[in-house]
């Protein structure tokens, strides 16, 4: 049976393509792993306060170096998606969602993750969304899902 384009499922995190985990690093373990504890993490500078995403040592800002991970509320709005149709390999399914996510605490502070838990009819631009989390191997990958 050909499930492409039929689009009428829930998607859940276990439809998602998962081949490509993410390198952990020491500058962005934190980020990747803070979802052990169910919470969104970003670095913050301490001195300006700007959320400082990817993970850098020093605020692109104010130059400080007072940089360290700080939890968010997890709320944010779709900004932008696209529906992937495509099958890219044996066992994955489509369709599924790639947005781009604006997180509340600040303009500018984005994800690039999944839309889950609705139908991709539901997705729309300016969405509101809550983080959650999928646990693969040593990451906790950030996706979110209607409010
Ligand atoms: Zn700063």
């Amino acid at each position: 049976m050909n499930q492409r384009g039929t689009g009428a499922g829930v998607i859940s995190a276990g439809s998602m393509p998962r081949n490509h985990l993410p390198e952990i690093t020491p500058e962005n373990a934190f980020f990747w792993r803070a979802g052990a504890t169910g919470t969104l993490r970003f670095n913050r500078c301490q001195a300006c306060g700007h959320f400082v995403h990817p993970p850098l040592p020093i605020c692109p800002v104010c130059k400080s170096r007072e940089v360290r991970d700080e939890p968010v509320s997890g709320m944010g709005t779709v900004l932008t998606f696209t529906v992937n149709r495509q099958v890219w390999e044996e066992g994955l399914e489509a369709p599924y969602v790639i947005a781009i996510v604006g997180i509340d605490e600040q303009p500018g502070l984005r994800l690039t993750t999944n839309i889950i838990n609705c139908t991709i009819e539901e997705v729309r631009i300016g969405m509101r969304v809550r983080v959650l989390f999928e646990h693969c191997e040593d990451v906790w990958l950030p996706l979110f899902a209607p409010e």
